[in-house]
Order: C-alpha cells, then structure tokens, then sequence
C-alpha cells in the first residue's frame, strides 16, 4: 500500500479545470504536479510544477512522466487505455485502468452496473439499422439514441419521438455504436459525489440538485431538496458504484429522479464532476482535495457541508463580447469566482464558475443567478 505525503508529485493525466483545482488543493497542502496531456498552457498546466505536453499515444512520453511521480490520477475519462495501462505498469494509477475502461462506452457502463444490480435507465444495445428497429419495439418511443463512446454534454445524442425517425436518427449519430434508451420523464436530475479510499472507507457529499440548460450543467445546489428516503437511497447507490469498481479515488453517480422517488442512473464519472465545485467553497474537505486524499492513500476528510450552497457555470458564450465585466461581478460580495485560465472561449465551453454560500438554498441560488445575470452577454 503506497502511501503519498506532502512533498511527494502527483501525476494528473488530462488537463482540463478539474486538474486545475485537484493541483491548487495538491499544492496548497504541500505536493508536487505534474500533468500530461496534449495541450499547451493547460488549465492545470498553468498551476502545475511540470506540463508535459505530448499525444496520449506517445507511451514513452507517458512512460517518462510516470517513472517521475509517486501516484498517478486522472481527470478526464477519455484518457486512451494504452497510455491508462502503460502508466500503470510503472506507477500505481487511482482509479484504475478497469474503471476507465468500463466509463469510456455507455453500454459497457450500463451493462456493468445493471449486472450487479442498480438500476439504470431502460436502453438496448445499437450497432446498426437493423438493431435500432428491434431497440426501438422492446424500449418504445420517446427513446433517446446515444453514440457509446465519448459523448458528454448531450453530444453524440438524438431523441425519437416514433420509428419513422430511426433511419435520421441513425445517420444523425453517424452510424456509431450506440445505445437507445427510454426517455425518462423525471422530475428533477440529482447527483452524488462519493469518495473511497484505499483502505475501502467511502465518504460522500449528499445528494446535490442539477439545472441543465442546453444539456450542459447550469445551476446545482446542495443539499437537493429531496425526501429523506430518496436522499439515504441514492447515497446508498453511489456508494454501491464505488464499492462494485473497488474504487480508489472519488466517482459522480448521476441520476434521474422521478415523480414517484424512483432513482435511475444515467451516468457515472470516475473523477470530481461540475455538480462537486460547490464542495470547495461550502464543505470543510472540497471534492478535489478528497481525491487527492483517496488516490494518495491517506484517510479521507470530513465532508461536511458548512452552508447551503449553489454554483452557476459561467460558459463560453459570456464572453461573445470580449471579457465578461469583473467589477461588477465583486459588487456580489457572497459570490466566489472560479476561473480555469482557457485561453480560447467558445459558446458552451466551460470557462468558470460563479459559487454562494448562504442561509438558505434559495438565498444562494439567487445570488449565483443575479451575479452571473448581471455580467453582460449573459442573456443565453
Ligand atoms: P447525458 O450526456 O447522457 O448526461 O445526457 C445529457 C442530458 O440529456 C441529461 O442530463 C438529461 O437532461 C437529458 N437526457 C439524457 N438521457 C435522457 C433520458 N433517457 N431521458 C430523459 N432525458 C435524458
């Protein structure tokens, strides 16, 4: 068991904001970084010690890296599982190959988790024409045609309202691999950040509530306003997703919830996920500093939440009219900026996030909203 203290280098594959803010907890508690991905003047290059730019392919590269670090974590599900693997042959590698391996295609997800028994969105496998008509009599319509690799933020996604629509449909996602699943009229979309350690002992956040605008996270606030019950359920499901993986870092379980308190997964991240950026500014332990905690082997931390809290994503599309207006921005003195230092803002890229910590759940959503309503260019 390969324990990491302050001094030692964590090796973060993936270079986007997640690493950024894994790096600032790493390095505000004393650790060294290191970041491997094809890009230059990364989010979390800029706050690393060491940006190693080069393809994921180049496995000596990868191997280079490894050999300079003590642990190694990731922060974007899509890293290769050739470089996942040679990094691991080197230096232990938390979460493990076999996690990524299963999170990178939905239906090897879906399967893995309805297998050991939680419950997933109704879906079928689809790999051609022919497929996606037997799909669409065993689910029925509304059905949603996903591709099964590397979508996220509803990319790769097309809804059927009947059959006629299949053979669009099917040329819409290219023809790839995918999965049709039954469209869920939920009530509201819930997640759950958990952590588990090497010793196996797991921790989590509760259960926080997700606004989407466009597919894209907007607002999340914590603690979801949920019945206890639902609540107790769905950190007992996150908790089984972590334990079923063996997990050894810190995994978002999202999920439908519908009317009738009835849970259903939709997906999993085996990372820290946009709906936990409120943990930096509201819990004693954010879920970045608990990731490295997990991955470096050491006991995890309180996770108490200290407020209710509500995090605003701030996209690209803020910026159509050059950099949005700071000042007014810390006219809001209970809202907290996050920036990731991307150097090129497009329409739906995540550039930021607004947080506020408040008495109440519905004072700190307010405040996110009217501080992010009052940058211009807000007007989505
Ligand atoms: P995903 O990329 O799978 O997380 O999908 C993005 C968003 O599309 C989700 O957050 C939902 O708002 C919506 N969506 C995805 N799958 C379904 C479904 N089976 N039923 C209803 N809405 C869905």
């Amino acid at each position: 068991m390969t324990v990491v203290l302050p001094g030692g280098t964590i090796g973060v594959l993936g270079s986007g904001q997640l690493g950024r803010m894994l790096a600032l907890a790493a390095r505000r508690m004393g650790y060294r970084v290191h970041v491997f991905s094809p890009e230059r003047h990364s989010p979390t290059g800029q706050v690393a010690d060491l940006e190693i730019a080069a393809p994921y392919g180049d496995l000596t590269a990868v191997r280079q890296f490894a050999a300079q670090v003590d642990v190694i974590t990731l922060e974007f599900e899509n890293v290769p599982a050739e470089t996942a693997v040679a990094a691991a042959e080197m230096t232990p590698l938390r979460p493990g190959p076999g996690i990524l391996h299963i999170a990178q295609n939905r239906r090897r997800e879906k399967r893995f988790l309805a297998q050991v028994g939680l419950p997933v969105t109704p879906f079928a496998p689809v790999n051609n024409r022919r497929d996606l008509a037997t799909a669409l009599d065993k689910i029925g319509c509304p059905a949603i045609l996903k591709t099964a690799a590397s979508g996220y933020d509803g990319k790769g996604q097309v809804r059927l309202d009947k059959p006629e629509q299949a053979a669009a449909a099917w040329e819409a996602i290219n023809r790839e691999e995918a999965v049709l699943e039954q469209f869920l009229a939920f009530e509201r979309e819930v997640s759950v950040v958990v952590a588990r350690g090497l010793d196996g002992r797991t921790a989590h956040y509760g259960v926080i509530e997700n606004d989407h605008q466009n597919h894209i996270l907007d607002i999340s606030r914590a603690p979801a306003a949920v019945e206890p019950e639902t609540a107790a359920r769905a950190v007992e499901l996150a908790t089984a997703v972590a334990e079923a993986f063996q997990l050894v870092g810190v995994l978002c379980v999202e999920f439908f919830l519908m009317g009738d308190g009835r849970l259903f997964i939709n997906e999993i991240a085996p990372r820290p996920h946009n709906s936990g950026h409120l943990t930096i500014d509201a819990c004693l332990t954010s879920q970045f500093e608990q990731q490295l905690r997990a991955v470096c082997g050491l006991p995890l931390g309180d996770t108490t939440q200290l407020r209710p809290a509500a995090m605003a994503n701030l996209l690209g599309n803020l910026w159509q009219a050059g950099e949005p207006d700071w000042l007014t921005l810390f006219s809001f003195p209970d809202v907290k900026l996050h920036l990731y230092g991307k150097l090129t803002p497009r329409p739906g890229r995540k550039m930021g996030h607004l947080t506020a910590v408040a008495e109440t759940i519905e004072t700190a959503v307010a405040q996110v909203s009217a501080a992010r309503a009052a940058l211009p260019g807000s007007e989505r």
